[in-house]
């Protein structure tokens, strides 16, 4: 067993990676690209989600 036992689990929608900077195809004053930051919705940028456990009922609810 893992000494981590947190009850998380990475992110599905954004397999760990919740932040990303996307270039928007133009350029600044000085050369460099100009990006974005976008945030995964899903973890809202924290790239881990609860882990959830399944009941004797069949629903998920969170741990
Ligand atoms: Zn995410």
């Amino acid at each position: 067993m893992p000494e981590n036992t947190t009850r998380t689990r990475r992110c599905p929608d954004c397999d760990g990676f919740p932040t990303v900077a996307i270039t928007t195809g133009h350029t600044t004053g000085n050369g460099t690209r100009h990006t974005i930051t976008a945030i995964c919705r899903a973890c809202h940028g924290t790239g881990t989600v609860p882990l959830r456990t399944r009941t004797a009922a069949g629903v998920e609810v969170a741990a």
